[in-house]
């Protein structure tokens, strides 16, 4: 089995560097598709309340018969319900469809500016952490003002920004940011989500070639050596095996180089001071 390394949170947990990411996967695939990754070596499951696929992913996991301490899975709040009450009802439903007492990690999905919700949300996460319905706490895709606006309000930092980041859109503010404040960075998109040839640009394709690995290995590679939470999503059984087949190299200070010198700004999913969704 791959021994896949861990990431120290800043409330004393760990989570697993390397994961399973379920976004778009169809709610009636899903637990086959859990299945799939669980047998592959996986033991990180992120999904989030609006994928609509937590039922599977639970039916998946209660399946596989791995001890529940060998699992780490994270669910998301959805923005329509940010706010105290709604936040403290989302994580009991998320839970029951989960088939769990607990999740590992539970994050606001976006911050959603304009419903200037989040501080407050934020505290009921605190309320969801300390009732045990979550071990570590966090947000996704939140911008240096919006961290600001929580350390202004509260003295637990986030122990995780989900961000869109792969090696066209490096976000390296938002890394620094999290550097300093102890907040680890996780990647979504982390293959681009497929929408640009990242696969043929020249360093990652050469990469490939001097490892006699696939493209793809390379650019998770890329954000393991980063320090990087990554959790590529696909629905075949081979790729999802192959994903996860990223410890037998390392790429080289020069390889490393070549790609973060791919940074262009290039997102390509949607801006969270602007999103409305
Ligand atoms: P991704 O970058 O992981 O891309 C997935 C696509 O890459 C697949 O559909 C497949 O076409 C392709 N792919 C996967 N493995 C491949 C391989 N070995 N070779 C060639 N192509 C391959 O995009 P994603 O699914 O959006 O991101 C990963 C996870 O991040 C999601 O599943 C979800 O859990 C999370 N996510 C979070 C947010 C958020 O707002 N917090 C947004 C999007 C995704």
């Amino acid at each position: 089995m791959t021994q896949i390394p861990t990431v120290k949170l800043n409330d004393g947990h760990d989570i697993p560097q390397l994961g399973f990411g379920v976004f778009k996967v169809d709610p009636a695939e899903t637990e086959r598709i859990v299945t799939d990754a669980l047998e592959a070596g996986y033991r990180h499951i992120d999904t989030a309340a609006i994928y609509g696929n937590e039922q599977g992913v639970g039916a998946a996991l209660a399946k596989s018969g791995i001890p529940r301490d060998e699992l780490f899975v994270t669910t998301k709040l959805w923005n329509s319900d940010q706010g105290t009450q709604s936040a403290l009802d989302a994580i009991d439903l998320s839970l029951e469809k989960l088939g769990l007492d607990r999740v590992d990690l539970y994050l606001i999905h976006w911050p959603r500016p304009d419903l200037d919700l989040y501080v407050e949300t934020w505290a009921a996460m605190e309320q969801i952490r300390d009732a045990g319905k979550a071990t570590s706490i966090g947000v996704s895709n939140f911008h240096v003002p919006h961290l600001e606006k929580l350390a202004a309000a509260s003295s637990v930092v986030p122990a995780i920004n989900q961000i869109e980041l792969h090696p066209t859109f490096q976000q390296r503010e938002l890394r620094a940011y999290g550097a300093e404040h102890g907040i680890a960075i996780e990647a979504w998109g982390p293959l681009g989500q497929g929408k640009y040839d990242l696969f043929g640009m020249t360093p990652i394709a050469d990469a490939a070639a001097a490892h006699g690995v696939t493209p793809a290995q390379v650019v998770i590679r890329w954000h393991l050596q980063s320090g990087i939470i990554v959790f590529p999503k696909s629905n075949s059984a081979e790729r999802i095996g192959e994903n996860i087949d990223v410890f037998g190299f390392e790429l080289t200070g020069d390889q490393m180089a070549a790609i973060d010198a791919l940074d262009a700004g290039n997102r390509v999913g949607a801006d969270p001071d602007t999103a409305t969704f």
